[in-house]
């Protein structure tokens, strides 16, 4: 059976998730800085992820990170066939299985959040049967500054929230600490989506 995905309320508790990885110095810096438990959403294909692999094992090994399918290449599902949604997750699945040591089953994301009941099942035919959706958005883009992306954040780190963040855009390394800190001020505790999902 597929989970929708929606949101649970865990009154003290919000899940960060970070999509994509474009941006190789993010994904570098994303571990230096944090301290919190987070969700990775990752594009197996961009270089970041192979380059920078062994800084997030121990993350991943201690369960302080968690990783999440969000395919190979970051196709829209729904312009995908059957047979090519199942190779998009499974490229993903190898590849960080590999080189972070775990599996990213049975948790995913469908680029762009674009899915039908017919992409549902082709990704549950590949292992994939609990779509993480999100509750909220940090304010990002490529004219957005790193005041706006850090002023989003008392809105989008809400108690139960699921969060999307994006590690494509070097406003991001700029905004990092003081999202961090937004975690703590609002008094939320972070949990990977296992946690939410598993509680
Ligand atoms: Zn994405």
């Amino acid at each position: 059976m597929t989970d929708t995905g929606a949101p649970r309320p865990h009154g003290t508790t919000v899940a960060w998730t970070v999509d994509d990885g474009t941006n190789a110095e993010s994904i570098r810096l994303f571990v230096a800085e944090t301290g919190v438990r987070v969700t990775l959403f990752p594009c197996g294909s961009y270089p970041g992820w192979a380059e920078h692999a062994a800084l997030w094992r121990p993350l991943v090994a201690s369960g302080q990170a968690q990783v999440g399918n969000h395919t190979w290449s970051h196709r829209e599902f729904t312009d995908l066939t059957d047979d090519e949604i199942i190779e998009e997750l499974t490229l993903s699945e190898e590849f960080f299985l590999k080189h972070y040591g775990l599996s990213t089953k049975p948790y995913f994301r469908p680029p762009n959040g674009s899915r039908d009941d017919r992409t549902d099942a082709a990704a549950a035919r590949a292992g994939f049967t609990v779509q993480a959706m999100w509750s909220s958005l940090l304010v990002e883009g490529p004219t957005r500054t790193a005041e706006e992306l850090i002023a989003s954040a008392d809105v989008a780190f809400h108690p139960g929230g699921i969060v999307i963040g994006h590690l494509n855009l070097d406003v991001m390394q700029d905004a990092l600490p003081a999202l961090l800190g937004a975690i703590t001020t609002a008094g939320l505790r972070s949990v990977t989506i296992r946690d939410v999902f598993a509680a």
